[in-house]
């Protein structure tokens, strides 16, 4: 509680000149000189379960003559049950408030993936909302000082003028239910009600209100909610599909910025120069403020939000607490660690983040709903706990959402002038941290090998609101010494580090030796054309955060991590990103980038032939399609030409119009050299092949972070499920390569059986009483599985020359049900992996999966499975484990080196015990030879093409414990069966959007599928 008594004295004792004082004090409850809605509160009360699941707020609704409300587009009022309106009725209605009253204004803020409107609605007084560009003409100038000269007395005046923004968005989780109607409701108070509370609000901030971020999602949800009514008694479908591409994740896009929701929320924010950006979720009982929760905090954020976080927080409970309402909390296991929330936009950009959980029951039924005992205990924080068991309905969710929402909007209106000059201060600080914490810069080398990667990485910095700059005269800075590692962590690097290659093979483990001398920072020159990210820019915070690299400790006592631990976007992107401290490089000569950074592409030469090298840029796919007819050759070994250098896998391209070739490459930023005379170099063909991308009914998010890049990237593909596969014969006449992206944890099993099969067929269909639920796949009954009969349709497909690619989960699933003679998924004791980026490194460069790609790329894991290689059929794991390195000898003579000697004879001959890595098989024995029954031939092994690093440098970034499990083992494996392929990831290499440097891993072999067994060698026996 002592943080709570020192905030309220800090709330007091504004050191602000000129400002309100901001303990104001309101009469609670309606004015008395206006009527109230009679009809509408009678059913307010009537819904609510019990007096004390609402509040003096919103216990009554205020009548208009001329404002609707909610009840006149959902025939009942909000929180009805079972009422539960699409978002075109929830427009309508923001709209019918738009027309009916000057202090309502909607704003159309973007589309869908699919199509459907976002909106905000604005509500204040008529004074306000009259002037909302100047107010936001000055609020500009407040998140940019900039433009102000830093100048502490000009942000005064124009904090004094100003009214702060407080950005509501809802139900960006489709289940749920309760936000829309909650906020159509707000919308109407903060319009109508006349009383001293509402009005001050009203007078005092501009409210902005999304009452749906993901509105594929919702229209599907109220499609199933539908059913459920129409179909009493009946198991109802769960939401397998939210938005287009992924469900629950939709909140973890604001690093990637991947989704529509993501960029039209974030325009909003930036745009509007708004102050905070209150996201509404449910899930708890009855309302977690959950931005208080617990550390560790996200370290880049500035202090100043923390403490924002904690005022506004324990605020809202106080003022519930004396409503009598139980169950409100903001303290709780929540680490405000990842800013891959939606709200994260704010705590990012120099707003405040936050984040409700009410309690909701997934739909409008009104339930008995029991709780968990740890959810109904009194603790230190949580004085008055929710109940162990109630009666719960929307409206109770509702009056829980409106309350928490307008006491929050009175505190902020209360102190709206601290809160503005807060908002400047964090963007001055901002502006300031090359002085202050720095870093100064983020150089971006113009001599990337991968300026596609490099573009790409930049355009989103962009459109997360970075300026960008590019040197236009190379600049000499001084990088800071390099330390010697410690033991058992890993370090920077990537692919443009020097010391990721250092160590390799035996060194594991092995002590560092002692530098003789303290090293010395080090200079460091950039050619021109560089990109150079200032940190002397307002938005500087969203670039530091997914620019550095993350560090959680192994023993942090926060123990219940809530998401990913590492997401360094430089390392998992494949791009050399330099953190310069040295302040010099805001004096280097450089020019802000006009417009989306883009890379050099185009056309070079004459001939008939177009040679581009193999970088591993994402277009390199997109190209192969563009052309699906032109002729393609990839070299199996790297070549020159032309005075120039071209990598494994580069293209030799034939039957393609020159002219489309140069406009492809300029629109692609891919450079093609046209020559008359092809290399001489092994080559084979690489076609365009046909691809289905095969989904489970069980859960369908993280194969949707595959399919919004392979969308992007424009790399075509049937979308099929597993019941597709249990239908389908012959699926080799039809596809080349089925990719199985991961998605389902636990047992295998899971895939082939599907959901249970008691109950009712559970459909997924577009119907007139489900019109939402298609776009996507379609069934009548989600609940079978792949099934046996599947389960060999797809195994003859790889016999009969397809490939298979899986990842994590369903890479376990292939190696369980038999398509990987050879490779053994061994379970971790202790290992620890939370959502972090690791280091690999190349096993076979020959392989084509490696085509364009350095050593030392960052990949990303999560628990990932442990790989052993075998020689033998049903054999154990590979190398080194139990291996001679690792037997203790037996007791006996001489020292721990030496071999006993049995007495009384000459000593024996010890035959060489066979030594592998821990990433290769162990190589066969004259023994097992003898009758070779379950050895594996060469040919039919699996290949290690990556694997992951030594212990000492494994961890890139995020947490890792007990390392020493995982380290060395193989990482990517591509796995005969038959005529055709399986290739298993350990990592994840599609995950959102932060593996961009992953990807072409997947994409080679695609595009090599026919191929794979290019560079291969084979063991002698
Ligand atoms: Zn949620």
């Amino acid at each position: 509680m002592k943080i709570f008594v020192s905030l309220a004295a800090v709330a007091l004792v504004l050191p602000l000149a000129g400002q309100q004082v901001a303990n104001v004090s309101f009469k609670l409850g309606r004015d008395a000189a206006q009527p109230i809605d009679e009809e509408y509160t009678k059913k307010i009360r009537e819904y609510t379960t019990e007096p004390f699941f609402n509040s003096p707020l919103t216990d009554y609704l205020p009548a208009s003559k001329t404002v609707p409300t909610p009840k006149a587009v959902l025939g009942d009022v909000s929180g009805a049950p079972g009422i539960l309106p699409y978002s075109h009725e929830v427009y309508r209605y923001m709209r019918m408030l738009e027309k009916a009253t000057p202090r309502v204004k909607v704003f159309s803020i973007g589309k869908t993936e699919e199509g459907r409107e976002m909106i905000a609605v604005a509500v204040a007084s008529e004074k306000l909302i009259a002037s909302l560009d100047e107010n936001r003409a000055r609020l500009a100038k407040l998140a940019d000082p900039r433009t102000i000269k830093m100048d502490d007395a000009e942000a005064d005046k124009l904090v004094a003028a100003s009214t702060p923004i407080y950005y509501i968005t809802g139900t960006i989780h489709s289940p749920e239910t309760g936000a829309p109607t909650a906020l159509m409701e707000l919308a109407y108070r903060l319009a109508v009600d006349d009383s001293a509370y509402i009005k001050f609000i009203r007078e005092n901030v501009i409210t902005l209100i999304t009452p749906i971020v993901e509105v594929d999602g919702r229209d599907r949800m109220v499609d199933i909610y539908k059913w459920h009514l129409a179909n009493p008694g009946k198991q109802w479908p769960s939401l397998v599909y939210w938005g287009h591409y992924v469900a629950h994740d939709n909140n973890r896009d604001a690093m990637g910025l991947t989704l529509q929701l993501t960029r039209n929320v974030l325009n909003t924010f930036v745009g509007w120069k708004a102050q905070v950006l209150h996201d509404l979720h449910e899930s708890v009982p009855y309302l977690y403020d959950n931005t208080v929760g617990d550390g560790p905090y996200n370290a880049w954020i500035d202090p100043i939000l923390a403490d924002e976080w904690q005022m506004m927080g324990w605020n809202n409970v106080s003022e519930m607490t004396k409503f009598g309402m139980p169950g409100v909390f903001t303290h709780g296991t929540f680490d405000t660690w990842s800013p891959s929330y939606l709200m994260f936009i704010a705590a990012m950009h120099n707003g405040i983040s936050r984040l409700y959980e009410t309690f909701g029951n997934g739909g409008a039924d009104t339930e008995e709903r029991e709780l968990r005992p740890n959810e109904y205990a009194r603790t230190w924080y949580r004085q008055n706990p929710p109940l162990p068991k109630a009666k719960w309905s929307q409206r109770n969710n509702n009056n829980y959402e409106e309350t928490g929402v307008l006491t929050a909007l009175s505190f902020f209106a209360t102190n709206n002038k601290m809160f503005l000059r807060n908002f400047y201060l964090k963007a001055k600080r901002s502006i300031e941290k090359p002085n202050t914490a720095g870093p100064a810069a983020y150089v971006f080398s113009a001599d990337d090998p991968r300026p596609g990667a490099q573009a790409e990485l930049l355009g989103m910095l962009q459109k997360q609101g970075c300026e960008i700059s590019k040197a236009t005269a190379a600049f000499t800075v001084l990088m800071p010494a390099k330390k010697p590692r410690t033991g058992g962590r890993g370090g920077r690097g990537g692919a443009s580090s020097e010391t990721a290659t250092a160590t390799d093979g035996a060194t594991d483990g092995a002590a560092e030796k002692k530098p003789e001398e303290k090293p010395k920072p080090q200079p460091k020159t950039f050619p021109a054309g560089s990109y150079v990210l200032r940190m002397d820019q307002p938005y500087s915070r969203i670039a530091d955060t997914l620019l550095d690299y993350q560090y959680w400790a192994t023993n942090d006592p926060q123990k219940s991590i809530y998401d990913d631990t590492g997401w360094t976007f430089g390392e998992l992107g494949n791009v050399q990103v330099a953190r310069v401290t040295d302040l010099k490089v805001l004096e280097a000569p450089m020019t802000m980038v006009d417009g989306p950074v883009k890379a050099p592409g185009g056309l070079e030469g004459t001939g008939s032939v177009y040679l581009i090298n193999h970088n591993a840029d994402d277009a390199l796919v997109t190209l192969r399609y563009r052309f699906a007819s032109g002729s393609f050759d990839v070299a199996e070994e790297p070549f020159e030409s032309g005075g120039r250098k071209f990598n494994r896998g580069s293209y030799i391209i034939r039957n393609v119009a020159s002219d489309d070739l140069a406009k492809a490459g300029t629109e692609l930023g891919l450079r093609a050299y046209a020559t008359d005379t092809a290399p001489t170099v092994k080559t084979h063909a690489v076609h365009a092949p046909r691809i289905a991308m095969m989904h489970t009914w069980l859960g369908t998010q993280a194969e949707g972070w595959w399919r919004v890049e392979f969308d992007r990237l424009k790399v075509p593909y049937s979308y099929i499920s597993t019941q597709t596969v249990a239908n389908e014969g012959d699926l080799r006449s039809k596809y080349d390569v089925i990719v199985f992206a991961p998605g389902v944890r636990g047992n295998p099993l899971a895939i082939i059986n599907g959901l249970p099969m008691f109950g009712n067929p559970l459909p997924w269909k577009k119907t007139e009483l489900t019109p939402n639920l298609g776009n996507t796949d379609e069934t009548g009954d989600m609940r079978p599985g792949l099934g046996w009969n599947g389960l060999e349709h797809l195994q003859e497909f790889v016999r009969k020359g397809g490939l298979l690619i899986t990842a994590s989960d369903t890479a376990n699933f292939a190696v369980t049900f038999g398509f990987t003679p050879g490779v053994s998924i061994s379970p971790a004791a202790r290992l620890k992996v939370t959502g972090s980026a690791l280091r690999s490194k190349i096993v076979d460069h020959a392989s084509p999966i490696l085509y364009g790609y350095n050593d030392n790329l960052a990949i990303f894991a999560s628990n990932p499975p442990v790989f052993g290689i075998s020689n033998m059929m049903g054999g154990g794991g590979g190398g080194r484990r139990g291996g001679p390195e690792e037997r203790e000898r037996p007791t006996g003579r001489g020292t721990a080196d030496d071999p006993d000697v049995p007495q009384g004879r000459s000593p024996a001959d010890i035959p060489e015990e066979p030594h592998a890595e821990v990433w290769e098989a162990t190589p066969l024995t004259g023994e097992q030879m003898r009758n070779p029954v379950g050895v594996i031939p060469p040919a039919e092994r699996p290949r290690v093409v990556l694997r992951y690093a030594n212990n000492n440098e494994l961890l890139v970034s995020g947490l890792l414990d007990q390392g020493g499990e995982l380290a060395q083992h193989a990482a990517v494996i591509d796995a005969p069966y038959g005529q055709g392929h399986v290739v298993l990831f350990s990592n994840n290499p599609f995950w959102r959007a932060e593996t961009k440097g992953s990807y072409f891993l997947v994409f080679n072999a695609i595009l090599n599928f026919d191929n794979l067994n290019a560079g291969r060698k084979l063991a002698a026996k």
